[in-house]
């Protein structure tokens, strides 16, 4: 059976781990991933915790091998709305050179690239002096929740590796591939208002009460400066700039910033100190306003002060950023500025680690680097090249990987990040799809790139 016909045959099984009703499609997606490991001749362990089992797919050999933990997720997100998906979410079609079902490129075709590429190797090549570690979790778009427990068990074994090795980035096209070096770490927080205990008329009592709503306008206004800079006292502590290396990097990136503000519908790029704005997407931190509300939502007008109103804020963390110091300096920056006659309160919704590895070769790479992983980020560069016809961008990215940062705190492993999907990929929305020419260039790559960390 061919990869694309494999990969189809994964993404029938409606692995969504959110919703009970899936438990039929976990199992099945299990069982099959389960088979997969087998038949690459690897020895499978399925590992319970509180809510969806971790697969691990081991190929044991001597110390003295290089030891690469291949990670994935076998769980999808909902498929809903079903009525915008073209062809139905859970049975896989072809169509325009890319393979469209809920989970082709987020993550079931990506690490079964990397699974089928590493069987081709082993075929070739029996003895292959290289030891792995397959690891797949059940739910990683439900936030990982069992994965520090697995990790605590674990840890002692997958620290032993040398690297992770994992596909759940992005790429521009098939004709870029990118390697993410990078990935930002998030805080997020819910800022409630309290003014009188009732909504007041405000005719009655205008003037006299401070109103919620003006109250948290200015309290979300105050936290950026008219550069648009952010307004909290410490938030840019550690940050670490990108390295020229790292801009001009970017630099080649196929995007320029007039289509990147066409693609985006608007009519001028934000801007701020330090960055230009495609740059400030990867290698800057932020904070966003992703919802507000308060006071009279209907038809028409009514004259209320509202007695309360919300903010929903999120930072994107840079590496050198803390996500437990910038939550603290953000929440006191945010009471601070409460003013008389509001009360605050403050409820925290998520925080995790901004991630950072600099490739062999670079500077301000580490010296004492782990030796296997600097190989692998020599040998990734021709890798690439020669599956893909052009060697990749080493790039940080804006969006958050938790477990990488996770993986690292708790094993010291840094990871290697080959981007598969592409921006038409569609990941959490309808039509999700994986290109066709990405999972045959992707095998090769990862046959070339797992050949050269094992024979140098
Ligand atoms: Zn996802």
């Amino acid at each position: 059976m061919n990869a694309v016909d494999i990969i189809s045959d994964y993404v029938r099984f409606p692995s969504v781990s959110t919703d009970p009703a899936f438990s039929q499609g976990m199992a099945g997606a299990r069982e099959f991933a389960a088979k997969l490991l087998a038949d690459a001749g690897l020895r499978v362990e399925t590992v319970q915790t509180p809510l969806h089992p971790i697969l691990l797919g081991r190929r044991d050999g001597p110390a003295s091998w290089p030891h690469i933990v291949l990670y994935g997720h076998y769980d999808v997100q909902p498929a809903d709305p079903l009525a915008l998906w073209t062809t139905p979410p859970f049975d896989p079609q072809i169509r325009n050179g890319r393979l469209y079902g809920r989970g082709a490129a987020d993550n079931k075709g990506p690490h079964t690239i990397g699974i089928l590429g590493l069987a081709s190797l082993l075929r070739r090549r029996p003895d292959l002096p290289l030891r792995v570690t397959v690891l797949l979790e059940g739910e990683e778009e439900i936030g990982s929740p069992s994965f520090p427990g697995f990790l605590g068990k674990y840890k002692g074994e997958l620290s032993k590796a040398d690297f992770v090795l994992l596909s759940d980035t992005g790429s521009p096209s098939a004709k870029q591939i990118v390697v993410t070096t990078g990935l930002r770490g998030i805080v997020g927080l819910e800022l409630r208002v309290k003014g009188p205990k009732v909504d007041l008329h405000s005719g009655l009592h205008g003037g006299a009460v401070f109103n919620p709503i003006q109250a948290l306008a200015d309290i979300c206004a105050s936290l950026h400066n008219a550069d648009g800079s952010v307004n909290i006292p410490g938030f840019y502590d550690g940050v670490l700039p990108p390295a020229q290396w790292e801009r001009d990097e970017l630099r080649k990136f196929p995007l320029s910033e007039a289509a990147y503000r066409k693609f985006l519908g608007v009519n001028a790029l934000y801007s701020q100190p330090g960055f230009t704005p495609l740059e400030a997407v990867r290698y800057g931190p932020t904070l966003e306003f992703n919802g507000i509300g308060g006071g009279y939502q209907g038809e028409g007008g009514k004259t209320v002060i509202p007695s309360e109103a919300f903010a929903k804020i999120t930072c994107r963390l840079v590496p050198g950023q803390d996500a437990s110091r910038v939550l603290k300096k953000l929440t006191a920056a945010l009471k601070s500025r409460i003013p008389k006659g509001i009360t605050a309160e403050i409820i925290v919704r998520q925080g995790n680690n901004p991630y950072h590895v600099i490739p062999s070769g670079r500077p301000g790479a580490p010296k004492n680097a782990n030796p296997v992983l600097a190989r692998a980020f020599d040998a990734v560069g021709s890798a690439i090249a020669t599956a893909f016809g052009k060697p990749p961008l080493f790039l940080r990215e804006g969006g958050s990987v938790p477990i990488i940062g996770d993986i690292k705190t708790e094993t010291g492993l840094d990871s290697l990040m080959v981007g598969l999907f592409t921006p038409d990929s569609n990941l959490h929305a309808p039509n999700e799809n994986l290109e066709i020419e990405i999972i045959e260039r992707g095998m090769r790559a990862y046959e070339l790139l797992l050949e050269k960390i094992a024979t140098p």
